[in-house]
């Protein structure tokens, strides 16, 4: 019997034991195509022969100092590399666990970028309804999952979410992209507007969002207007790019497509690509010289904080992003991923929409293809599509719709960055299969 406290209690797994490249290999020697690199973590595949040097090297010569006596080399040389990269005046790098530390990190400091300059009453957080941003009480207050939330619920009370950029269910007939795109936006200046622009502290957003929805991008036009409305109200904008962020959608950083900087940008998953627990959060010169020249001391923190191994890992696989050119291989099979997956499942009957950017898909499941009635949640068809296809081999992420039945199931597929043509026609096939 296993003593491992597992997610589902009633769930029967195998053991992985290796990795092999795009591979995942368990106890009997049954090998699974990673085709969701986990959660949209395995960017490298999992057995990258430079990761692995990099940490054992790392181990040899320190394995942890805490931030509070000493920085390290990695983690110096890791912020600058990001900073290099980085979009907008982001300037400085705060290195987390993982996701939602970083997302919690992101919302303490918004709130102690305003309490620094003499600004206590904003601390009011808009989110969108369908995201996830982590399971830490602060992360899931900000996730608009009405469920997760109700279940924990009071969680921080000066919370509000508006309607998601999800053009599939929600743009009106005749409406134009464009102006979609803008009334979505508009409703964040008129929740600035109801709860007092005085009040409100940062507004959070995926710019494609992952878990919730699968691979949703927001519509041309959108960031650009949720920037104007955040800038002219003082309102600092968060972009949660854990999950789509990290070179997924063929930038590093997701928003350089929206061409948009935000003022906190939060990433974990493929920093580390899952050979180590890493996350960070970057911000703005603005914000950080606002905690230098007030309190100089961001309230918070962790004990891994820029931990050396962790960033040693992650360093060498932005090393390895740029010797293969992994970003341009990504962009490249992007398009031939969208056209093996259509040409496979675009027809099937409860397909709905098939979208997303760079090696990041989602395949929302529907009931009828013609009306695109969502599917009823309690027959649970991406948690099925989910066993079967892993009993033949592929690894893909089920998400069920919302509960009220509002909006339908779906698959998100994240392959690893180094999957080849014949690799990826594979996962179409086996998913229409499944299916
Ligand atoms: N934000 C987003 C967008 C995510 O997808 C996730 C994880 N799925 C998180 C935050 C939380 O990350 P973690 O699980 O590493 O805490």
């Amino acid at each position: 019997m296993s003593h491992v406290f597992p997610r589902h209690c009633h769930t029967d797994l195998p053991t992985a034991v290796s990795g092999d490249g795009c591979y995942l290999i368990d106890a009997e020697g049954r090998r699974y195509f990673d085709g969701s690199g986990g959660a949209a973590v395995s960017c490298l595949g999992h057995s990258n022969e430079r990761v692995r040097a990099a940490i054992k090297a790392q181990v040899d010569a320190l394995a942890y100092a805490h931030t509070s006596f000493f920085t390290s080399e990695p983690a110096e040389a890791l912020a600058d590399r990001l900073i290099a990269r980085a979009p907008g005046d982001l300037d400085r790098v705060y290195f987390v666990s993982g996701g939602s530390e970083a997302v919690e990190s992101a919302i303490k400091l918004a709130r102690q970028y305003h309490l620094e300059r003499g600004e206590p009453q904003r601390r009011h957080l808009i989110a969108r309804r369908q995201s996830y941003h982590g399971n830490t009480l602060g992360a899931l207050s900000a996730g608009g999952n009405a469920w997760r939330r109700a279940q924990f619920a009071p969680l921080l009370v000066e919370m509000s979410h508006i309607a998601p950029c999800y053009e599939y269910a929600e743009r009106a007939e005749g409406e134009s992209l464009h102006d979609y795109g803008q009334r979505t936006a508009n409703a964040l200046e008129a929740e600035i507007l109801r709860l007092g622009p005085d009040s409100v502290m940062a507004f959070i957003a995926e710019p494609v969002v992952g878990a919730t929805l699968g691979a949703v991008a927001a519509v041309p036009g959108y960031f650009t207007r949720i920037r104007e409305i955040c800038d002219r109200y003082g309102v600092l904008l968060i972009l949660d790019e854990v999950m789509c962020g990290m070179g997924r959608t063929g930038h590093l950083f997701a928003c350089e497509a929206d061409g948009v900087a935000p003022d906190i940008l939060c990433i974990a998953k493929g920093l580390g690509a899952g050979y180590q627990p890493i996350g960070a959060m970057l911000c703005s010169k603005a914000i950080y010289d606002a905690i230098a020249a007030g309190t100089g001391f961001f309230q918070h923190g962790h004990t891994y904080l820029g931990h050396p191994i962790a960033a040693a890992a992650a360093l060498a696989v932005l090393e390895e992003f740029e010797e293969q050119d992994l970003i341009g291989r990504v962009s490249r099979l992007g398009p031939v991923f969208e056209t093996l997956l259509r040409d496979q499942l675009g027809q099937h009957p409860h397909v709905g929409d098939i979208r997303g950017r760079g090696l990041f898909w989602g395949i929302e499941l529907v009931e009828d293809r013609a009306t695109k009635a969502p599917f009823d949640p309690a027959r649970g068809l991406a948690g099925r599509v989910k066993r079967i296809a892993k009993s033949r081999g592929l690894l893909c992420y089920p998400m069920p719709g919302t509960r009220d039945g509002r909006l339908g199931d779906h698959i998100l597929l994240a392959p690893p960055f180094i999957a080849d043509e014949t690799q990826l026609a594979e996962v179409a096939a086996v998913l229409k299969a499944a299916l």
